[in-house]
């Protein structure tokens, strides 16, 4: 079990474009696995590589419901639709959360850690999940979308991502 540094706010890898993966290997799987346990050990719903300090295109997802890990390679979203607002928190803003809309749903087409391609759809809570781990791969951060900070009172029970 490897449990990585997480990269917080400011940082530049964190507002940059990720490369795609093209090389599905063992070091691809291990780092997959590392970026597992580094989400458990902080209590997080998702982690995408730059959170890390990788500019690849890597994103895992766990929201802790019957989907279960899902990990996105070189995710390219088809398809949104509806609209969702909710309380939204990152790994790489500690303690910071804010309310942010997001579309309700959610078609991706991704590869696995073996290169095979798959699509997901995803609604509420998990799209969201989705969406915000594919905004960090594009270098976009949740705080250019929140239109309001939550006070301390309302934090109860959040996980980041
Ligand atoms: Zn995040």
């Amino acid at each position: 079990m490897t449990v990585k540094k997480i990269v917080t706010y400011p940082a530049d890898v964190l507002t940059q474009s990720c490369e795609k993966v093209t090389v599905f290997d063992k070091k691809l799987e291990k780092l997959l696995n590392d970026m597992y346990d580094t989400m458990i050990e902080f209590d997080g719903v998702g982690l995408a590589a730059p959170q890390i300090g990788l500019l690849k295109q890597i994103a895992i997802v766990d929201i802790d419901d019957e989907s279960g890990t899902i990990e996105f390679i070189n995710p390219v979203i088809l398809e949104t639709s509806g609209e969702q607002t909710g309380p939204e928190g990152c790994l790489s803003f500690p303690g910071l959360y804010g309310e942010v809309t997001r579309p309700d749903f959610v078609k991706v087409e991704a590869q696995n850690r073996k290169g095979k391609h798959f699509t997901i759809e995803a609604n509420g809570f998990l799209a969201r999940a989705i969406l915000h781990e594919i905004d960090h791969l594009n270098g976009i951060l949740f705080t250019s979308k929140v239109t309001r900070y939550l006070e301390e009172h309302e934090l109860e029970g959040l996980e980041s991502e």
